[in-house]
């Protein structure tokens, strides 16, 4: 059989578009190299019966009200709003920086306005704003910078906020209130069942074969497709023709910790400058489970492994734009998600791009 579509990569960009596609009346087959669907999102319950993020936590948000209505269809929600404490010299404070953590920090008492008027006073103010540096500096000044993101970011990238983008800080506001949420967006919800659920109805469709530990190089041997829906590094597809490009891998440590109800008091707790791994998250924050026992995960960055992050500076731009630039050649591929289009996607903007290359496809 000759499949209309051949897409490479079942996470949220492989996976929309395969419904997308499929609801259109066009036959897919959608192959991954892992044993599972969800890519990065793929969840399951772990040998203790704890529902976990094998590939590090996922947690929704958007203020797309379109993307949440498209996910809606495949899942119900559970509101969850996340919260984060960084550890300091053994003691928690919030982050996103807020009016609590500076009152802390520094044993002051401020109010709002006394929050925004001492930020300006510390904040180094930046004409243009390039690096992550930038950003910090020129919203927190630098005794902060140090304290919470130099050295996580060190941690987290192998590189110094002065290499990084801008964009990479500008995800972290800074807060003057009280407001003590991860994330501000309007939609915030984990699907009750999970992720995996999830993408299981997303591909429940007649029009779409699953095919798992599955690769392209498999594939080019025993199919036939028309049109390829690329999901995977951009370089790997092009065989690093012009050298590899930079994707941050992350080394996961999951526990269980049995007769445990709660092993730590919010979802995420930062690690900036202690210990080699970036984060500990505790699941049944994210998930509300009830269980006897909880499991968590540490962050370890690492070069090598698995691609998890583009890593957003300028030289790694330039090199993606010349991979780009070769798509040009391949009238028959489309490139889409978070390695293929190397952007430090959320699953959202992930779910938009995806929306917009089948509605591109489906409407020429
Ligand atoms: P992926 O999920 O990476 O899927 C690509 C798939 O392609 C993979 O399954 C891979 O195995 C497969 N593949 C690659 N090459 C081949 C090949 N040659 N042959 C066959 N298969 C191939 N986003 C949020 O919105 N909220 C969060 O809280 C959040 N937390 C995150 C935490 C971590 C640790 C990480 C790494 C990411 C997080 N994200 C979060 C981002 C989110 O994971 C991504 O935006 C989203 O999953 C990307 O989807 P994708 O389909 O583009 O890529
Ligand atoms: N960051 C930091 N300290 C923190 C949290 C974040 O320095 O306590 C910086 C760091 O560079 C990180 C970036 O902000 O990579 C983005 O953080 P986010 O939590 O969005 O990263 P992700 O969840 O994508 O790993």
């Amino acid at each position: 059989m000759k499949y209309n579509y051949l897409i490479v990569g079942a996470g949220f960009a492989g996976a929309v578009c395969a419904q997308k596609l499929a609801e259109s009346g066009r036959s897919v087959l959608l192959i991954d190299i892992r044993p599972h669907i969800g890519g990065n999102a793929y969840d399951k319950y772990d040998e203790h019966g704890v529902l976990i993020h094998p590939y590090g936590p996922h947690i929704f948000h958007t203020n797309s009200k379109r993307i949440f209505e498209y996910l809606s269809l495949f899942t119900d929600w559970r509101f969850y709003e996340h919260r984060v404490l960084a550890v300091l010299n053994g003691e928690t404070y919030p982050i996103p920086i807020n009016r609590t953590t500076i009152n802390k920090l520094y044993g002051l008492d401020l109010t709002e306005e006394g929050v925004e008027n001492y930020l300006e006073n510390i904040r180094i103010k930046k004409n243009t704003i390039k690096t992550s540096e930038d950003v910090v500096l020129n919203s927190v000044g630098a005794d902060l910078c140090e304290k919470f993101f130099r050295s996580y970011t060190k941690k987290q990238w192998g590189l110094d906020l002065s290499e990084l983008s801008a964009g990479v800080a500008s995800r972290i506001p800074t807060r003057t209130n009280d407001d003590d949420r991860y994330f501000s967006d309007t939609f915030q919800f984990m699907p009750s069942q999970g992720y995996t659920k999830m993408f299981e109805r997303m591909l429940a469709n007649k029009n779409i074969t699953v095919k798992l530990s599955s690769s392209l190089e498999d594939a080019k041997k025993t199919v036939r497709w028309e049109k390829m829906i690329y999901t995977g590094p951009i370089d790997a597809y092009f065989n690093y023709c012009f050298g590899k490009l930079p994707y941050r891998s992350l080394r996961f440590e999951h526990l269980h910790l049995p007769d445990t109800q709660c092993f730590q008091v919010t979802g995420t707790i930062n690690y900036p400058n202690e210990q080699q791994f970036t984060r500990i998250t505790e699941f049944k924050h994210l998930t509300k489970q009830q269980h006897t026992g909880s499991s968590i995960v540490r962050e370890y960055p690492q070069e090598e492994g698995d691609p998890y992050y583009p890593v957003p500076r300028k030289k790694n731009e330039t090199l993606f734009k010349r991979y780009q630039a070769l798509t040009e050649q391949e009238k028959n591929v489309v490139f889409v998600g978070r390695l293929a289009q190397y952007r430090y996607y959320n699953m959202d903007q992930v779910v938009a791009a995806a929306l917009a290359c089948a509605e591109k496809i489906i409407n020429d």
